[in-house]
């Protein structure tokens, strides 16, 4: 154990420092909160640990995780706990602290602890530790530009569009206050970026969530310009989003919050340069606030030609029929053809959905209507499972009556993280965040096909384990693209005061998902790779040719 002391301090002299600070903020913290939550599960942890030999994370909150290790180092090992945390758990550590395994009863560690903080627990037989980690978030930006770059090495991509590419065009961040119900003043940040229009005007969602950020929201930006070009659209990418938690507001604050960022991003947003459209945690309400809101900024003898301004409004304000299930719609669709391309019956298939909002819950009871059973499911609030099948409509009422969330459905069993993850089915459609299928939980996985309803569900660890596994992908920006093709149609249907019928809109979606798989996996099989890098090379080629012929001002 000297020999892990001497290296904190020789190699880590900084980390300690956070540690050690951090030590003290968390024992605060644990005075006030809840102590005892951890305390159970840090216990549970040990006592499974030291069954397994496995360092293993434990969910405690979004940001904190605890993991327990049982040190396996010799005197020759130079490890400090976060290095141990890295190498041993494959988690990027932002901060640690350590924990004491014989006093988490107590809110405060009262044991002598070694210098340096690494706890060696004399109770147990092995040398152990619990540390708390904060995961380094992984740059989801970062991942887009990897697939990117992959992709443009394969196709060989023009050297010039490649810098273009690799670039968003506009960021635009705007902080803006708003009176809440108590007449108290919030300050919120909003984003918008715009990643490329060499097809069209920009187009891409709104997101309402803690974790968005101009990170996040430039690779949902660049996934957009990709996932128009697959579709054959003529839109660019953007998207955008605010930092907060929607769920502490009331609704009539949601409205004031979305009626003034809307204000805030006046001419960054436009029904000819770019089209905002739902997103996570936003929906047909929060679009018609955004309309309503822009039309009254412009001139009245424009406000009847500005209806496109947004997408994914309700059908009595211009919306579209059909684009509520749009993106479910066309996951099920994608589904259908990688079935049919491989004989594979779907009547007898079994599904997880990871996410059962707008996304997932569609994807999910279109599912059933091909007589195919769904087994798992998993939200914020937590996962449920049933071999013997989970209704999708039932569960989708009780969750429009239970605040959005699956949690305490009373026609399933309710499961950790793992479990739902270790479910063997043939199906996953994850429709909630990015990073979802990782080094850790791409290995737990026991299907054929995942197919990726949510943007970035998989993380670069996540893909490589799942080709190394066989599992099959249809890749975010193919197999969520029915989402901003239905856009197109209902911006298309604005513009001309046309409506369609729901018939139309289903067979002209189906009809160009159709072409699009059919051209990734022509792509996948033309340049011998997997089909995320064939859907990019698709994209790719489509905007390098529009780039040669426009070329580049002046
Ligand atoms: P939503 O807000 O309607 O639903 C999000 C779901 O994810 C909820 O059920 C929520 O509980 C769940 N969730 C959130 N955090 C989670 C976590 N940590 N673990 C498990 N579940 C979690 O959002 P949506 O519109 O359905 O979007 C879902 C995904 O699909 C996002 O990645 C979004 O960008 C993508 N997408 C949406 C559309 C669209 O038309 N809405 C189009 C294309 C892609």
């Amino acid at each position: 154990m000297s020999t892990v002391l001497d290296s904190r301090k020789k190699k880590s002299g900084s980390r300690s420092r956070t540690a050690t600070r951090t030590k003290t903020r968390a024992a605060r913290t644990r005075t006030e909160q809840k102590p005892r939550a951890r305390t159970a599960a840090g216990v549970v942890a040990a006592r499974t640990e030291r069954e397994t030999g496995e360092p293993k994370l434990i969910n405690r909150s979004k940001e904190w995780k605890l993991l327990y290790v049982p040190y396996p180092f010799d005197d020759s090992m130079k490890m400090t706990s976060g290095h141990a945390v890295e190498s041993m758990a494959g988690v990027e550590v932002e901060t640690y602290k350590d924990l004491c395994l014989n006093c988490q009863k107590e809110d405060v560690c009262t044991l002598p602890r070694p210098e340096g903080g690494v706890w060696r627990c004399e109770q147990f037989e092995q040398r152990t530790a619990t540390i708390e980690v904060r995961p380094r978030r992984t740059s989801v930006h970062e991942n887009v530009l990897a697939q990117f770059n992959r992709a443009a090495d394969t196709m060989g991509l023009d050297s010039n569009l490649r810098k273009i590419l690799a670039k968003t065009t506009n960021e635009t961040v705007v902080n803006f206050p708003v009176k809440m119900d108590d007449n108290r003043v919030e300050m919120f940040t909003g984003y918008r970026v715009q990643h490329c229009n060499l097809l069209g005007p920009f187009k891409g969602g709104l997101r309402y969530h803690p974790a968005v950020d101009v990170d996040e929201v430039r690779a949902l930006a660049t996934w957009m310009t990709w996932k128009s070009a697959i579709v054959d659209i003529p839109f660019g990418g953007a998207k955008g989003g605010i930092q907060m938690d929607p769920s502490k507001y009331s609704s009539s604050e949601l409205e004031r919050i979305t009626r003034r960022f809307t204000y805030a991003l006046g001419n960054n947003i436009g029904p000819e340069y770019d089209i905002p459209a739902p997103d996570v945690n936003t929906n047909a309400q929060i679009m018609a606030w955004i309309l309503d809101t822009y039309l009254s900024t412009v001139p009245p003898q424009e406000r009847q030609r500005s209806t496109h301004v947004v997408t994914g409004k309700p059908l009595e304000a211009g919306g579209s029929a059909g684009r509520e299930k749009a993106t479910g719609q066309g996951i099920v669709y994608l589904i259908q053809e990688w079935a049919r391309e491989r004989r594979f019956d779907l009547s007898e298939a079994t599904y997880m959905v990871q996410g059962f909002g707008n996304v997932g819950s569609w994807a999910a009871r279109l599912m059933k209507r091909l007589g195919a059973k769904l087994l798992a499911v998993e939200d914020v609030s937590g996962a449920i499972c049933d071999p013997k099948g989970i209704d999708p409509d039932e569960l989708a009422k009780y969750v429009s009556g239970n605040k959005g969330l699956i949690g305490g459905y009373p026609g399933a069993r309710p499961v950790d993280r793992e479990t739902f993850f270790r479910t063997k089915a043939d199906i996953f459609i994850p429709a909630a965040l990015e990073n979802q299928i990782n080094g850790q939980t791409a290995r737990w996985l026991k299907v054929k096909l995942v197919a990726e309803g949510a943007n970035g569900p998989t993380d670069l660890n996540g893909d490589a384990i799942l080709q190394e596994m066989d599992i099959e992908v249809l890749p975010d920006i193919l197999c969520n693209s029915g989402g901003v093709v239905v856009s197109y149609f209902e911006w298309l249907q604005n513009k001309r005061s046309e409506s369609w019928e729901l018939e139309e809109v289903d067979a002209k979606l189906h009809k160009r998902l159709v072409n699009a798989f059919a051209k990734v996996m022509n792509a996948a099989r033309t340049y011998n790779v997997d089909t995320r890098t064939a859907a990019y090379i698709v994209a790719l080629t489509r905007l390098e040719t529009a780039y040669k012929k426009r070329g580049i001002f002046p």
